[in-house]
């Protein structure tokens, strides 16, 4: 199983972003009183717990925008109320601007081993579009310092599709994300969500989306160059090398229970039930973690996730596993259905596995509609 810990504060707004959380000053109260009740929600939960805790992530929000002491607090609250495993993953993602290496160097002491680096871009104007807080050398000098502090898991998020982004900044970029001491990257087409300062500008006519064509291009690049420098596709955003696949996102694909702590955070039993937090920061902390939604999934929601879960990831949806789950028919009506695609080579049914090919990938959505039930 796994815990998943939300921290949603944040040193500046970006101007793309729609996760929830708010700026506050890093030494402010509020960020105190929110590990402790969050660390409250985890001991309120450990009966919760399905097995080993096999991996942790504090994702947010900026978990590097919160004072050691409250991610000390939240480490020692999970390891004295679950059983945690001698090699369990244990991510913490940062913003490099955070990254010095007192705050790496405690990270490391504190257990640890993987680090997820909000990059995006390594060009500076780009950068300051999207109001981050960094610039490019400020991230290569994050990332080059957590390697030599010990860190040999760490990964680098950038985005395409970025207005102003063109094929020369983005192939700039992923030579230096590539050459870099990294071992994983994910890479996310920029969506306008809606209530974002981007989604405004769109609006107003500021800015205007990248065409279709030009974001399959840039697949494209992404792919070729990670290919060439050694990190291997395994789901339609995410690369890694060797064996540094993300062990906490592969488990949400494959359907792993999980614990999801702190405002707005879901949880998810493995099974049916679905549990999503307030997502209200003083709520939370006023109602000590006890104020949530819990939804139960039908057979046919279960089913749809099921599929589409597997479709993102390039092993694609074991065909065994969808039988046991759901039944022959069920599955023989999804391989008909499948069947479409593969005459343009789409997807691909390799012994019990179906896929999506690459040029699958760019169309994704298109094919998952039309494999749900
Ligand atoms: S992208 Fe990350 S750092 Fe920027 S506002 Fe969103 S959560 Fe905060």
């Amino acid at each position: 199983m796994e815990i998943y810990i939300h921290i949603p504060f944040c040193g500046s707004r970006c101007c793309y972003c729609s996760f929830y959380s708010t700026v506050t000053p890093q030494a402010s109260e509020i960020r105190t009183d929110y590990a402790k009740t969050a660390a409250k929600e985890l001991c309120n939960r450990r009966s919760e717990a399905n097995g080993t805790v096999e991996t942790i992530y504090f994702g947010g929000g900026t978990p590097s925008q919160m004072p050691l002491q409250c991610i000390q607090l939240l480490i020692d609250t999970i390891r004295s109320n679950y059983h945690v495993s001698r090699n369990a993953e244990i991510t913490l993602e940062c913003n490099p601007e955070d990254m010095t290496p007192e705050f790496i160097g405690a990270l490391h002491a504190m257990g640890f081993n993987r680090l997820s680096i909000g990059i995006q871009s390594f060009d500076d104007n780009i950068l300051r579009f999207l109001n981050r807080r960094h610039d490019a050398r400020r991230a290569i000098e994050a990332v080059n310092t957590a390697r030599a502090i010990g860190f040999d898991n760490i990964s680098i998020d950038l985005m395409f599709g970025i207005p102003g982004q063109t094929e020369t900044i983005l192939k700039q970029d992923l030579e230096v994300a590539t050459s870099l001491p990294a071992t994983h990257l994910s890479s996310y087409c920029l969506s306008y969500e809606k209530g974002t300062s981007m989604h405004a500008m769109l609006q107003n006519g500021k800015i205007q989306e990248t065409d279709e064509d030009t974001l399959n291009r840039y697949y494209d690049i992404i792919c070729e160059q990670c290919d060439k420098t050694g990190f291997k596709q395994y789901e339609t955003s995410n690369f890694a090398r060797s064996t540094f696949r993300s062990r906490h996102n592969s488990g949400y694909w494959d359907g792993t229970p999980y614990i999801g702590i702190g405002a707005s955070a879901h949880s998810y039993d493995g099974k049916r039930t679905r549990r999503w937090n307030v997502s209200n920061l003083m709520q939370y902390i006023a109602n000590e973690g006890n104020e949530y939604e819990l939804e139960t999934l039908n057979d046919d929601e279960l089913f749809d996730e099921f599929v589409m879960l597997g479709l993102r990831q390039t092993q694609g949806i074991d065909l065994n596993k969808m039988s046991e789950k759901f039944g022959a028919s069920k599955t023989a009506e999804c391989l008909k259905e499948a069947e479409k695609f593969s005459a343009n080579d789409w997807l691909k049914q390799e012994g019990h596995f179906i896929h999506v090919t690459h040029e699958g990938m760019k169309r994704l959505d298109f094919i998952t509609a039309h494999l749900l039930s």
